[in-house]
């Protein structure tokens, strides 16, 4: 394997910047890792070959003019495939959505663009951003490189393992419940949920609008702040982004780096306390806040007491909102129209098209949306799950009265074989057990690998308040300070 495919996001810019190594020999290497490995590991749906060298190209033409570059400039970078890329196929893992190729950018997309990184391909995802393991997407599901018989989490497993496996130095992600951070702690890298609304959900195809936020995916927490500075920011075009400057994620990053915590307070969730977690799992946990202790952190026990209904609270909200977000998909607008054939009606074809096009994991989904928005229910199931999602809010607040941070496993279990959940969707649904929370608050979350189990990487999570992204990148890099990177074997071997 390229030295090239093995440099953080970091190195590779700064050798770009420096003319030591063109941005296309960049570009080149990584599209042969991908010849080369992702027939094993299946992390994309769709290699952008051409539009990455002549990304590629530009890059290395702007250097000869001796134009300045931006920090990532050169880098290459793997999107998920819920994001529009303007000509380039995006399908949110459906079948629905096959061979659709958006007329425009998403609004993280084309800051990308802007920033001089070059696109690799589109990433495999959970039709539609649902699941936990990719194994609900409809064109396969992607395996994770430290085993290949086991899921690379979800619903961004493709992102996640595109890194892992040296594909790409970096991946953007969208985490509604998890789909960052948890393919991120099964695959041993670095995944970030920003604040809700620090980064556009303009052009990403919506899961569930109030929780849906794209963020970074990368090997270290400096390159995860890096590519976090470039893609979030204020943006018109989407009501719910915050008019307010970027947090200053990188500096902070730098600063965690340095390995001092000292006054830090983070506030362990008494109510994740073992609860329902691996016992490898705990004691990685436990070792990296030993760790954290020891680089001057203080650990103080806080009580959540709502966070034990988040999960119940997100599964009305997030399929209601997706019930009305899918309504779109009805065989007029969009790739895929089934039984067009002059004597169907149009409510026959729309009906035919979602049937064909949607997997049962999406149709369970409406379904239960459906119904929890239905009139006569309404009250009893989504307005009792918003109440719940203020009650969370508050104890958010409350703890960040008493701590900077709050700490838990980012995950209940380490990843899964393929197979063994998919019987029982709640069982599924457990993997967010300690993810969701951060969601329904609207706060930012971070996954840093902490050490193994069984062989295989453990995450250790980090919630901040809203609009403070930068204090989780501080405790992130401090802890990657003291316990390093992980690599998964070899997958050439
Ligand atoms: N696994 C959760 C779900 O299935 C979260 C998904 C996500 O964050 N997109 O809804």
């Amino acid at each position: 394997m390229s030295d090239l495919t093995r440099m953080t996001a970091v190195e590779i810019a700064a050798k770009v910047a420096d003319g030591e190594v063109s941005a296309e020999e960049v570009t080149r290497a990584h599209l042969d890792r991908i010849a080369a490995v992702d027939g094993q590991v299946h992390a994309f749906l769709h290699v952008d070959a051409d539009g990455a060298v002549e990304a590629a190209r530009k890059v290395d033409a702007r250097r000869a003019r001796g134009e300045s570059l931006g920090p990532l400039a050169g880098v290459p970078v793997a999107v998920k495939d819920v994001m529009a890329t303007r000509g380039v196929p995006t399908t949110a893992g459906s079948k629905i959505l096959e061979g659709w190729r958006p007329p425009y950018d998403a609004t993280v997309v084309e800051r990308l663009r802007d920033a001089g990184t070059v696109i690799l391909g589109k990433t495999n995802m959970d039709e539609f951003a649902m699941g936990s393991s990719t194994e609900y997407s409809a064109y396969g599901p992607t395996n994770n490189p430290w085993d290949l018989g086991r899921i690379p989490g979800g619903s961004g497993g493709g992102s996640a393992a595109a890194i892992a496996a040296f594909e790409a130095p970096l991946a953007i992600g969208t985490d509604t419940g998890g789909s960052i951070r948890q393919p991120g702690a099964v695959t041993g890298t670095v995944g970030s949920k920003p604040t809700y609304g620090g980064t556009s959900r303009y052009g990403l195809i919506a899961f569930s609008s109030s929780l849906d936020t794209p963020g970074p995916c990368a090997r270290t927490v400096l390159d995860a702040a890096l590519l976090h500075e470039v893609m979030a920011g204020h943006d018109w075009r989407d009501s719910t982004s915050i008019p307010q400057p970027v947090p200053p994620v990188v500096e902070a990053a730098r600063l965690g780096l340095t390995g001092d915590l000292t006054g830090m307070r983070l506030g362990l969730v008494t109510q994740f306390d073992g609860e329902g977690a691996e016992p490898g799992v705990m004691a990685a946990f436990r070792d990296a806040l030993a760790a954290l202790t020891k680089l001057g952190a203080e650990i103080v026990d806080v009580s959540c007491p709502h966070f034990e209904y988040a999960l119940p609270a997100y599964y009305l909200i997030a399929p209601s909102e997706a019930s009305s977000n899918l309504a779109r998909f009805d065989g007029v607008r969009y790739g895929l129209r089934v039984g067009d054939d002059g004597t169907r009606s149009l409510e026959e074809v729309m009906s035919l098209t979602r049937e064909a096009g949607f997997g049962p994991e999406v149709k369970r989904r409406i379904m239960l949306g459906t119904y929890a928005l239905s009139s006569g229910y309404y009250d009893a199931y989504y307005g009792q799950a918003q109440k719940v999602r203020t009650l969370i809010t508050q104890d958010f607040n409350a703890a960040f009265e008493q701590v900077d941070v709050l700490v838990a496993p980012t995950t209940p279990f380490v990843a899964f074989p393929f197979g063994s959940r998919t019987s029982d969707p709640y069982q599924m649904y457990l993997a967010d057990l300690f993810t969701i929370p951060t969601n329904l608050y609207g706060g930012p979350g971070i996954s840093v690998p902490c050490g193994l189990s069984e062989g295989l990487p453990v995450g250790f999570q980090i919630m901040a308040p809203t609009m403070a992204d930068d204090r989780m990148y501080r405790v992130a890099a401090a802890l990657e300070s003291a316990v390093g990177t992980l690599t998964p074997p070899s997958l050439e071997g």
